[in-house]
Parts: C-alpha cells; structure tokens; sequence
C-alpha cells in the first residue's frame, strides 16, 4: 500500500500517478445532522481542515463510521459510481449499529453524484483505476456525558485512486492472526466502524514488520474459522470432488463477525454468471493449509472497494509458510477480476445494473431519488 501523504496537488499529475489515496481532490460534500433538525445543511465545499472542540464525542468515545466505494470512468467519457446504493444501506447499518443517525440513501447518492461530478478532473482512466470516495460520519457534539450525540456530520472525501496494492495486482501474503480479536459476535465488526480499524492496527503493524502484506482474522473464540482480512473478505477456490475438472467457490459466511463486502456480494454474482459453484461456508484454517499443500485448494483470492480482487499466494502461522496455487495468480481468480473490472469499466455489459451514471449536466441534490 502507498504511505505516502495526502496532499493536494494539481490533478493532472495526480492522475498519473494516483498511488492509493495519495491525493485528494479539490472539494469535499457535508451534510449535518441534528436531533432538532434531521438531515439539513447540505453543501458542497472546497475541501478543508475542520475544527472541533476538545470535548467533541467522537474523540472520546469513537462514534465515527465510514464507507469507501468507487467512481470508474466509463467508455462515453463519463463517470459512473459502482453499486452506490449497497454502500448507503450499509452506512446507515453500521450508523445503527453506533446509535447514530441513519442517512437516506437519496442523501447519500446525491452527495456521492454531486462530489464525483465537480472532482471529474481527477477521476483516473486507466484499467483498475477509480475515484474513491469516503463518506466519513462522526459524532460533533460537544458534551462529556456517556451517551450517543445529538449533532452528526458526514464528510465525503474523494481520491483518485490505482488499486491498493498496485494495479500489477501481484499476489498478497498473510499472516494468521493468532490469539488477536478483531471481532467477536454481537459486538461491532460488521459495522464500518473507525475502531475496528483501531483494533486491528497493531497485529495488522506486526504482520507488515515480518514481511506479510496483512492479518487473516480467525474467529475469536476457537481461534479456528477463517473470517476476513483487516479490509477484504477472502474467498476459496476447491478442486471439486466430484467433477475432474471442476472447481467450487467458498467464502465464510456472514454472522456478524465480518464485512458484508459489497464486493463479495459481487464475486457471488459473478461467479454464478461464470457457472462456477460458490457457497458461504465456515472454513477452519486447518483445511485451508493441509489442502493447499496436498492440491486440494488451488487458489485463494481477498476482494475489497480499495483492492478490487488480489490472488492471496501465502499464509502463514505458527509451523510456517504455506503456499497456495504456486504463489501466482490462479485462472479463476483471474477470471473474476476480469469480469468485475470489465463491469466496472463499463465495457462489459451490466446485467445486474450496478453501475450509477453520473452525469456532467445536472446538479442532484435536489433533484435525485433512490431507485435502488
Ligand atoms: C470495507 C471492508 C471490506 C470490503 O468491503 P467492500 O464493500 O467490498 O469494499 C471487507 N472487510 C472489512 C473489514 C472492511 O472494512
């Protein structure tokens, strides 16, 4: 991942040379909430520091949510936002989740439509590249009292952006977490929630400091099921054992533990477009590690807003590395990859109508509605 500074700069070198988020754009889109006032004073704004007061809640007690998805540049020459409703819903999820205020999906399509549209100068062409958006949601009342609050902003931020780890999309290695929690169940970590990302940060430091590019979470009680990485859900590709030549696809099941990826939900889309069987299944490492060695998993692959879909060719724990699928990037992982950019770029068709045209001439503020 790049690290280096955000820092504007002028958007055609930043096009060039996006990185990951290593720029950000001239304006930023606000809305605030209030408990008196609902959703109201919507702007759009040059992006700017903010100021806040030392007792603001968020600072105290973490009521701070996010999203991140992504605009693509499509064949016309205009820009189009991928699955932009899924990311609404599942802000106001993780919003509900905090005991903050849930923002409508119109609200946040416009604010996503109008950013995309006076940033389009910054938005990168080329295979794999997008603008990212993040809508950041905290808590801006000031009040030292242990309770949610009553006044809320949400910030959009946009970046060009290349896919977080580069777009050669070499394999990425991970490390298992080994008895560091990131989520359990009935806690928070389906929620996009800032201390999540808190939480995994110093495992995640520790598995970057002996070569591995991220933690792959277990589960938090048997230390035994595979759940995620700290920012993309996993996927498995199986030699079926029925078919000679066939294989299946499996992710771990969603139960309230890890991300309900927007892009997993597409690689299961796809997958089932491509004839390939995928299941959400529990997943013990065991199996994980014994069938990469004995042939049995043949690939593995993480997929995110921020990575796209990225072969995973290493994992290690305690007795060691374990390669998988040679270390290369399998032909299913591939396929996939393929398949979702191609969506994303417009060049494949949409049948599954994720993609939110943006267009130049209209502002959409006032004027968008939720279709989704
Ligand atoms: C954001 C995120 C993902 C990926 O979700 P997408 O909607 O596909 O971007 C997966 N896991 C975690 C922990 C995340 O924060």
């Amino acid at each position: 991942m790049s690290d280096g500074a955000v820092t504007s700069t002028d958007s055609a070198a930043a096009r060039r040379d996006p990185g990951f988020c290593r720029f950000h754009t001239d304006h930023t889109a606000v809305v605030h909430w209030s408990s008196d006032h609902g959703w109201s004073d919507y702007s759009l704004e040059p992006y700017a520091p903010i100021t806040m007061d030392p007792g603001t809640l968020v600072l105290h007690y973490g009521q701070s949510v996010f999203e991140g998805l992504k605009a693509f540049r499509q064949p016309d020459g205009s820009a189009a936002l991928f699955r932009p409703a899924d990311h609404a819903h599942r802000l106001a999820r993780s919003a509900r989740r905090l005991a903050m205020a849930e923002m409508p999906a119109s609200l946040f399509l416009a604010a996503c439509a109008d950013l995309v549209r006076a940033d389009d100068g910054w938005l990168p062409g080329e295979p794999g590249q997008g603008l990212y958006l993040r809508p950041l949601m905290i808590a801006t009342e000031s009040a030292l009292g242990l309770r949610d609050s009553r006044r809320y902003r949400c910030t959009f931020l946009a970046y060009p952006a290349d896919p977080c780890f580069g777009r050669a999309f070499a394999p990425i290695s991970v490390l298992t977490s080994a008895g560091a929690v990131r989520a359990v169940r009935g806690g928070v970590g389906e929620a996009k929630c800032s201390g999540n990302y808190a939480a995994s940060l110093l495992t995640r430091k520790q598995a970057n400091a002996r070569g591995y590019d991220e933690v792959l979470w277990l589960d938090g009680l048997e230390f035994r099921w595979v759940e995620e990485l700290s920012g993309m859900n996993v996927f498995f590709v199986w030699r079926a054992d029925d078919e000679r030549h066939g294989v299946r696809l499996t992710t771990p099941p969603c139960q309230g533990t890890i991300m309900r990826g927007v892009t997993r939900d597409s690689v299961i889309a796809l997958a089932g477009d491509l004839g390939i069987p995928v299941t959400e299944e529990p997943t013990p490492i065991d199996a994980v590690l014994s069938g990469a060695r004995s042939g049995r998993l043949v690939e593995m692959f993480a997929c995110g807003t921020a990575a796209v879909v990225v072969a995973v060719g290493r994992i290690a724990d305690g007795d060691g590395d374990t390669v998988i699928g040679g270390g290369q990037e399998g032909a299913v992982t591939a396929r996939v990859r393929h398949t979702l950019m191609e969506i994303q770029h417009g060049i494949r068709p949409d049948t599954h109508g994720w993609l939110r045209s943006v267009r130049k001439d209209r502002a959409s503020v006032h004027s968008s509605t939720d279709r989704q």
